[in-house]
């Protein structure tokens, strides 16, 4: 019988991870199927028994679950302790794991798809405070950049992710909160939108890239449209650009892995971009 997996969240429909688990498991000949299941917060707790059971291979976790997901598992992995969300489930002999994907995914679509390296001289920018910064920044603090740079709608958000941070890395990472329009008077090397806006072309993030090198990163966490409102601006300002999709696929590859226990080749991962910006 096929294994199944699910992507769970409320809505769900905008999901596109079932366009890409269903595409790596008929390349790698795989007897499971995943599709998209919208719950409510009290259905969480049946998955995580059939899971148990064995009745499902394990699932992935979107908006609105993904932080309550680290009370439904047994162990979290280092990736959840420190982003404090789950956005992958799975088991490991009789122990149910959560993981947060989003981090490594985000990293390793710099690293083998866009060609960004971090060095100690690094600034990076990060608009945002919610869930997706969270993972990121839980990720970007093992690279050691010089600066990491906290935007933020609501400022209070924004310190506290910083005070969250700074127990795994101490008083010498320099993290830095500001406000909305906030200008750095230095330049910035990777710009990352983890804010909703420009979502569905709407709401364009308001920032200003003139402090950024022509050789830097902006990277847009949106995919809908392809062409986001922001890497509209930064393609005027000459800037590198990318929209979501790559960390979309590589945090998928992640998971794919941990049910399994085959990470989908570079050459697989890119092909399923290219299906995924056909279907936009
Ligand atoms: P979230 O937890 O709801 O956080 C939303 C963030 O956006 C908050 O920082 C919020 O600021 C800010 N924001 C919302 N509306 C704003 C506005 N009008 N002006 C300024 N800031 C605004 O959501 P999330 O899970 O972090 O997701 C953020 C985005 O990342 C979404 O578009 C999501 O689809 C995308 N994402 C992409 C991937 C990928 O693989 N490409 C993975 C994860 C997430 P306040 O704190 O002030 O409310």
């Amino acid at each position: 019988m096929k294994s199944k997996l699910f992507v769970i969240g409320k809505p769900i429909r905008h999901s596109q991870s079932p366009i890409i688990h269903n595409f790596w498991i008929e390349k790698y000949s795989l007897n499971a199927n995943y599709d998209k299941l919208e719950i409510e917060t009290k259905e969480i707790q049946n998955l995580i028994r059939d899971l148990r059971k064995d009745k499902i291979r394990g699932f992935n976790v979107t908006i609105p679950y993904k932080r309550i997901m680290i009370d439904f598992v047994d162990e979290l992995e280092e990736s959840s302790l420190k982003s404090k969300a789950v956005n992958t489930v799975y088991k490991v002999k009789d122990k149910i794991i959560g993981a947060n994907t989003d981090g490594i995914g985000f990293i390793s679509s710099l690293q083998k798809d866009l060609n960004f390296h971090f060095d100690s001289n690094t600034n990076v920018m990060c608009i945002g405070a919610g869930g997706a910064a969270y993972g990121i920044v839980s990720s970007l603090i093992n690279f050691n950049p010089k600066i990491i740079k906290i935007i933020n709608r609501t400022e209070s958000s924004g310190v506290k992710l910083i005070e969250h941070f700074k127990k795994f890395t101490g008083s010498k990472k320099t993290f830095e909160a500001n406000h909305m329009g906030y200008k750095p008077d230095y330049h910035i090397d990777l710009l990352i939108n983890c804010t909703s806006c420009g979502m569905n072309g709407k709401n364009p993030l308001d920032v200003d890239l003139s402090s950024m090198k022509k050789k830097s990163m902006v990277y847009d966490l949106v995919y809908k449209p392809t062409m986001t409102p922001l890497m509209k601006v930064a393609r005027e300002e000459k800037l590198n650009y990318t929209n979501g999709f790559y960390m979309l696929a590589r945090q998928a590859a992640e998971s794919f892995y941990r049910w399994f226990g085959v990470m989908p080749k570079d050459s697989h991962i890119k092909e399923v971009i290219r299906i995924l910006k056909k279907n936009d």
